[in-house]
């Protein structure tokens, strides 16, 4: 699946929903998400941490589509190139630096 599949997708199953529920509403539950993943990283099972990836990742595809962001477009832009720091792939910024 690419991001501009998982956007699709996502909008053919919440497109409805997440238009009534607005950006504010949207960003709460994916941050309570976020949440849920830092649980399942620290204490779940791989196959709860795997379902917790799906829901952020989800979320995200949402934010997205309620802001009118091609998440594809977006990491060619800023990613599509190697680290947006450096320009290299790997990175070799110094550890100071955050890319
Ligand atoms: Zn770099």
């Amino acid at each position: 699946m690419t991001l501009n599949q998982l956007q699709d997708s996502i909008r053919t199953i919440y497109g409805a929903k997440d238009g009534s529920r607005g950006m504010e509403g949207t960003f709460m539950w994916f941050m309570e998400e976020v949440g849920e993943l830092s649980a399942a990283l620290r204490g779940g099972s791989q196959e709860e941490r795997l379902l917790e990836f799906a829901d952020v990742l989800a979320w995200l595809a949402t934010l997205a589509n309620i802001a009118g962001i091609d998440l594809e477009l977006a990491m060619q832009a800023k990613y599509g190139e190697g680290c947006p720091g450096c320009g290299q792939a790997p990175c070799i910024c110094g550890s100071e630096h955050k890319p």
